[in-house]
């Protein structure tokens, strides 16, 4: 069970209730039973979208449905926390990258995922497959995935009418991201905001599950019975995200609460710098 060692004879007590405890936070030093786990997962992306006014009321906010985890745990978030169709329209965009064995598993979870939530569902597909732009050569395949799938959700999502696009970036990856920026030495990534862009043509990105460590959001995916077992995409795994990710993950588990930390220093040094004159931070947000 992510999060929590697996230890014979009986498992400790939650610290709210008594019962059977399903996960050890070795960040706040505390364990929890499946309901007050899933209970404290939503209380936190419910803050989340309070304090930076994520999401406004009555908007379209286009949700970037993978069939993943991270963007599955997303929808059904957003569905749970947003019940009353006034607070905003979700519209669920799965983009199909072309990536032969791997998008086909994805895309009929995705489906099931809108379909059970009710939620209005789309799928785009890129202009050229990811395959043959990969055997033309040039760029990395994950840099071309990220520029064309970041094209096809604003082009589809701008179609729809919607105001913000919604991605299920979690802790781990703005940790990553951070870690890149370093390693890359792109200071321009240093002002950004990991939970939010400025807006882009009058559409906001919005990172509403930021806070929340990937464990955590596989283990909530777990305990309400959405997180299925899916193929890996043929070009994972040779990206610099994944030396990132090692780095970070090796981090965290011998220092915890580093993840957090990272994000929250770049949070702050993205802060600083739209107080900036002339930053483009300072336009488009209120
Ligand atoms: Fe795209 Fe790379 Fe992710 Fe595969 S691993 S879906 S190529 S970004």
């Amino acid at each position: 069970m992510p999060g929590y060692p697996a230890l014979p004879g009986k498992p400790p007590a939650c610290d709210l209730c008594g019962q059977d405890a399903v996960f050890l936070d070795r960040v706040r030093g505390c364990h929890l039973c499946g309901d007050h786990f899933l209970r404290d997962v939503e209380g936190r992306v419910r803050h989340t979208l309070w304090e930076y006014r994520l999401i406004r009321p009555f908007e379209r906010v286009a949700v970037a449905l993978s069939g993943g985890k991270d963007s599955t745990v997303l929808l059904h978030l957003l569905r749970k926390i947003l019940p009353v169709p006034g607070d905003a329209t979700l519209t669920a965009i799965t983009v199909d990258e072309g990536i032969a064995g791997y998008r086909d598993a994805t895309l009929r979870l995705a489906r099931e995922m809108a379909a059970r939530l009710g939620v209005e569902h789309q799928v785009v597909s890129f202009r050229e497959s990811l395959d043959s732009m990969v055997a033309a050569g040039g760029e990395h395949p994950c840099t071309l995935c990220g520029i064309h799938r970041r094209r096809a959700l604003r082009e589809a999502a701008m179609a729809l009418g919607a105001t913000a696009v919604a991605t299920g970036h979690n802790l781990n990856d703005e940790a990553q991201t951070v870690v890149m920026n370093c390693l890359r030495g792109d200071l321009r990534g240093f002002t950004r905001s990991p939970v939010r862009d400025p807006a882009e043509g009058g559409l906001r990105r919005i990172k509403p599950l930021f806070r929340i460590p990937e464990k955590e959001v596989a283990l909530y995916g777990m305990l309400a019975g959405i997180f299925h077992d899916l193929p890996e995409c043929p070009y994972a795994g040779t990206a610099l995200r994944s030396e990132a990710r090692r780095m970070v993950d090796r981090l965290e588990y011998l220092r915890p609460g580093t993840l957090g930390r990272i994000v929250r220093g770049q949070e702050e040094l993205a802060a600083l710098c739209r107080e900036m004159p002339g930053h483009p931070g300072n336009k488009g947000w209120p």
